[in-house]
């Protein structure tokens, strides 16, 4: 192996700096020439790259974003495009590429493969959390810690006028970090893709009204709903609104958005980075090809691209559970 690519691709992710750095140092240790490509595989289809050195990883791993750019290549949805990106990996002599990414990075992953002989290594870099194969995504611990910071402070708003809250946050279509988030803030409700199915909308509204009423006659206090995105028709301001026009409650709305994607990574996702760098150039010398590495049980496993994009992982149902539990409790303490 003389050279290999390396690009990051998708939402971007706190943590893929440090795999970046764990990559190329790796790769430096085995005298492997690393080509970093710039914005996704718009960077490989462009030839838009440069050579990365162990000093132009020099004071990242702290950094949030990704020092090599992401963004979405709609032109990888189609052939062309694909025979552009493989056209640029054969110019440049690359012998591995390996893809920091969430699923759809994956997937383009997998349509090189259909034209190329190189070796494919993929490294889950998400906040989403939403990939098999590994318990946690390089971002997911990072993008949970800010989340869970910014609504204990929406908490202390609420608190202060016994008002009810609708945070939204993101996770595109999978529940880990609603459900996550949820219950380290105590939120009253967690709204999210395992309990809540749109075409039942009226009626939840209907059981939070009611436990909101129960809730604030009882002691008067704050009241937060944690809303997984892409879940409730027309999103949170329309559960807001509706709770303020038909039911007369003072409901605020936050939308968390794109601050959970940002800054310096936590240690759980630069350690995670760290080791699945490392495994990654190991992979590549040992010939390995089409699989995404990943920790599971504490343990760095290799599953295939495919396994890894059928998107079976839950969130797993002790959480569900205890959220529940917590809530029966709640309620019975307060009779
Ligand atoms: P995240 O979920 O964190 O946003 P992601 O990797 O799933 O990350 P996507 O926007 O779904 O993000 O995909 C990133 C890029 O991967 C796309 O812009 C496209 O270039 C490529 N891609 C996605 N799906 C396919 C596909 N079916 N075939 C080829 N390329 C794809």
């Amino acid at each position: 192996i003389r050279r290999i690519g390396i690009l990051t691709s998708g939402g971007d992710a706190p943590g893929m700096n440090a795999a970046i750095r764990a990559v190329v140092l790796a790769a430096h240790q085995y005298s492997i020439e690393c080509i970093g490509f710039f914005h996704g595989y718009n960077g490989l289809i462009n030839q838009e790259y440069r050579l990365l050195d162990n000093s132009s990883v020099k004071d990242i791993i702290h950094k949030g974003g990704t020092i090599l750019k992401s963004a979405r290549c709609p032109e990888m949805l189609s052939e062309t495009g694909v025979k552009q990106a493989v056209n640029s990996l054969i110019k440049l002599q690359i012998d591995a590429l390996i893809v920091i990414g969430g699923d759809g990075s994956f997937n383009g992953m997998l349509a090189i493969e259909q034209h190329w002989q190189g070796q494919l290594i993929g490294l889950p870099g998400t906040i989403d959390n939403d990939l098999d194969g590994t318990d946690f995504t390089i971002g997911f611990s990072t993008a949970i810690n800010t989340a869970i910071e910014a609504i204990d402070k929406i908490r202390d708003t609420a608190d202060a006028f016994d008002r009810v809250f609708v945070v939204e946050l993101m996770g595109r279509h999978s529940g880990h970090i609603a459900f996550n988030v949820g219950i380290a803030c105590g939120a009253e409700q967690i709204i999210s893709f395992e309990n809540f199915n749109a075409n039942d909308a009226n009626k939840k509204v209907n059981e939070i009204v009611s436990d909101i009423k129960h809730h604030q006659s009882q002691d008067h206090q704050s009241y937060l709903i944690v809303l997984a995105e892409n879940l409730w028709p027309n999103g949170a301001q329309s559960l807001s609104e509706q709770l303020k026009l038909q039911y007369s409650i003072d409901c605020g709305t936050c939308i968390l958005g794109h601050i959970q994607r940002g800054g310096s990574p936590v240690a759980k996702d630069r350690l995670l980075a760290t080791k699945l760098g490392v495994a990654a150039i190991e992979a590549v010398l040992v010939g390995k090809t089409s699989i995404m590495l990943g920790e599971l049980k504490t343990e760095i496993e290799e599953v295939t691209l495919n396994d890894a994009v059928q998107h079976t992982k839950i969130v797993a149902e002790n959480l569900v559970v205890a959220h529940e539990n917590i809530l029966a409790l709640a309620a019975q303490n307060k009779r």
